[in-house]
């Protein structure tokens, strides 16, 4: 299959199958499932071994290349890669084999950013060659807005507009998305994460404005899911004994799923992973499935500290179970069950509340000089329950992954540890630079008027 192009198919299987470049434009697929390569290229174990001699930017070529042979010359794939990947991706060890992944370097200094910024780009490959434009709308309640906002941030062809409801957001975050300009057009709303959400979702069924090539960038996207494969490979590759027969356990905070299918696809792939701890908040929906067999969405979803995972029915499931052999739809029903005894084996999950997740930020950084902020400290507790549960040995090496700075939870830091966070570089400066954005109403025709009034054919 080297040189086949590979084909994308839906979850609901009521679609055409289309390539990468279709599937990437499109995000959902017509018939409302999500997009799925037809199959799952490999890595030999010696080439997997070969990664440990690689930066970032060369084993995320090589994953990259694996998805898209005959659709982006290897030139191309290859500076895009490296333009996105400018920044360190620090692994730092906290007691015998274990591990925390910091993918938190970024400019947003979230995660988000490793899929974001790959996405734009190849976004921006394909509407330059088909001499194409997009405007993406985009409705956040915070890192996803800021990501999204900065990853197409001065791309030509693509303009972005993100929501955001003006008073679930933090003034930090506001800041990471209005002080661009640019090619970035932010407006808030007087009302709720849903209400923006809502207006998107209308924008996209309104054929009045299909000249708009409206497109979202939400984390459906096949676009965000393949980067979020090249750092389990990369983490596994810098910090394996170089035995071949190694394994490797992930710990994964879970919101909808994205991070843990990423993961999930990269196993298939070839990386030896002997375990993916799931770890949730107080959304267990996901831990009571694996346990139960029996999927029941949450709604609706609960808050907590890790505002970022508050989700009761992660839209990547059906992604997973397909990967297990089976089917669900994007309402949360199973056609066909999967194959639990396998999830079983492959997966450990559990959930998180709020008065361990806070507790685990103290633990940790009193018994270990570990920093975390919430989502971290999620996964990280899910990691030592997971540790003490299977009581798994000392030399087993584990990788924990921390998705947010904790700069970004100053608030909370400074309630629990008694002291700021120091800010990473990217977000230095960012109280002195001007703020721009609009304001609108809830209302959908008033929406409506303002996307036609600014941006025309
Ligand atoms: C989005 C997000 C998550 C959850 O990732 P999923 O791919 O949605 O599971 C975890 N932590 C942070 C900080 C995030 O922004």
């Amino acid at each position: 299959m080297e040189n086949r192009k590979l084909l994308f198919r839906s979850t609901n299987g009521n679609s055409p199958a289309v390539s990468f470049e279709q599937a990437l434009l499109k995000g959902l697929a017509p018939d409302g499932g999500l997009y799925m390569p037809d199959e799952i290229p490999g890595f030999t174990p010696e080439e997997i071994l070969e990664f440990s001699n690689m930066e970032y930017h060369e084993i995320a070529l090589a994953v990259g290349r694996k998805f898209l042979t005959g659709e982006i010359p290897e030139e191309d794939l290859k500076r895009i890669v490296m333009d996105a990947y400018d920044y360190q991706v620090p692994l730092e060890k906290v007691y015998d084999n274990q591990f925390v992944m910091r993918l938190d370097q970024g400019p947003t200094a979230s995660f988000k950013d490793f899929a974001a910024r790959m996405m734009g780009r190849l976004m921006q490959y394909f509407l330059n060659r088909n001499n194409g434009k997009l405007l993406i709308l985009t409705a956040t309640s915070g890192d996803t807005g800021s990501a999204i906002a900065n990853a197409f941030y001065g791309l030509d062809n693509v303009e972005v507009l993100v929501l955001f409801p003006e008073k679930e957001v933090t003034a930090r975050q506001r800041k990471q998305m209005t002080t661009l300009g640019k090619n970035v057009s932010i407006v808030a709303l007087d009302g709720k994460f849903d209400d923006c959400q809502a207006l998107v979702k209308q924008a996209f069924g309104d054929s009045d404005l299909d000249y708009l090539n409206l497109s979202s960038a939400n984390s459906i996207n096949i676009g965000r899911l393949i980067p979020q494969t090249m750092y389990y490979f990369y983490s596994f590759a810098q910090l394996r004994s170089g035995d071949i027969d190694e394994q490797v356990v992930f710990s994964v905070p879970s919101g909808n799923f994205g991070d843990l299918c990423g993961g999930l696809i990269a196993k298939n792939m070839g990386l030896p992973v002997k375990k993916f701890v799931v770890a949730t908040n107080e959304n267990d929906e996901y831990p009571k499935f694996v346990k139960s067999g029996f999927y029941e969405k949450l709604v609706p979803s609960r808050n907590c500290i890790s505002s970022a995972m508050n989700v009761g029915h992660p839209s990547n499931i059906p992604r997973l179970v397909q990967l297990y052999g089976g089917n669900m739809d994007e309402n949360g029903t199973i056609s066909n069950a999967p194959d639990m005894d396998l999830i079983r084996k492959d997966m450990y999950a559990v959930s998180i509340n709020d008065s361990e997740t806070e507790a685990m930020i103290s633990d940790a950084y009193k018994e270990h000089g570990l920093l975390l902020e919430p989502h971290g400290s999620v996964g990280w507790a899910g990691l030592q329950r997971y540790i003490k549960d299977e009581d798994v040995s000392k030399e087993q090496l584990c990788i924990s992954l921390e998705t947010a700075h904790p700069a970004k939870f100053p608030e909370k830091i400074r309630e629990i540890l008694s002291f700021d966070p120091e800010l990473p570089p990217s977000l230095h400066g960012l109280e002195e630079k001007e703020e721009v954005y609009g304001h609108l109403p809830t209302g959908y025709q008033a929406f409506k008027e303002f996307l036609k009034k600014s941006y025309s054919k």
